[in-house]
């Protein structure tokens, strides 16, 4: 994928050129995901219970009764729950660092309809507002877009009773998580977030915040804290996957 191409420029690119499938790179039929066929959407790796009831991560190869979840064991969550849909590795992982890094905004629009396939994310989601964990206005501007945000939008316009609202802003840059460990890591976006200026906080609403990945939490856990601190008292998260 080029640089400059935009996902203005991605409709007239389809027309032109035939769509691959994101995952096994052969050529699209006509079908509801644009870019992530139903042989790709396959070799993702879905999440299944039984899992963390607290950060969404699967307890494979784990014994009965040995249920401490080593990804969320010090994190002590502003959300009640969080839910995953996918593992964030193989073509899930690559498909969310194209959303990321690689101009391709779109893919999200696939990987959201592929979560909603499973029920438990989508039950987790039905009913409530999804507010997209927000990127600094510099980070934004840079890349084009927010992929929570695209991602958040996608999943209320599949998921009944759902809208999207960015209810957050971020307020200063933060060093990239990606070579912090878990404490730092909370350290580092402890505070970053606050309401977006003029948005009122329902204590009546459920809330989930939306992220494309979930790590260590931290920053789900992050923006989870500001909500209540704002007087919200249901406040889930959910990520498209678990890192
Ligand atoms: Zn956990």
């Amino acid at each position: 994928m080029t640089r400059w191409l935009t996902d203005l420029d991605r409709g007239f690119f389809d027309l032109v050129f035939p769509r691959d499938c994101a995952v096994t790179q052969e050529p699209m039929d006509e079908e509801a995901r644009r870019h992530l066929s139903p042989a790709g959407a396959a070799r993702l790796l879905r999440i299944h219970d039984p899992r963390c009831l607290s950060c969404g991560h699967p307890f494979e190869g784990l014994l009965e009764g040995d249920r401490a979840c080593p990804h969320c064991l010090d994190l002590h969550p502003a959300f009640g729950r969080a839910v995953c849909a996918f593992r964030a590795r193989g073509p899930a992982r690559w498909i969310i660092h194209r959303i990321k890094y690689g101009r391709c905004p779109f893919l999200a629009d696939d990987l959201a309809a592929a979560a909603v396939e499973d029920e438990v994310f989508r039950r987790h989601l039905a009913g409530s507002v999804l507010v997209p964990v927000p990127l600094h206005a510099s980070r934004r501007r840079d890349r084009g877009y927010n992929q929570a945000e695209r991602i958040a939008g996608r999943l209320a316009s599949l998921v009944a009773g759902c809208r999207a609202d960015p209810l957050l802003r971020k307020q200063h840059e933060t060093p990239s998580q990606t070579k912090l460990g878990r404490q730092e890591r909370r350290r580092n976006v402890a505070g970053a977030f606050i309401i977006a200026e003029g948005r009122p906080v329902d204590p009546a609403t459920r809330y989930v915040v939306i992220d494309d990945v979930l790590t260590t939490g931290a920053t789900l856990h992050a923006c989870a804290l500001t909500l209540r601190k704002a007087g919200a008292i249901l406040v889930d998260a959910a990520a498209l996957a678990h890192g």
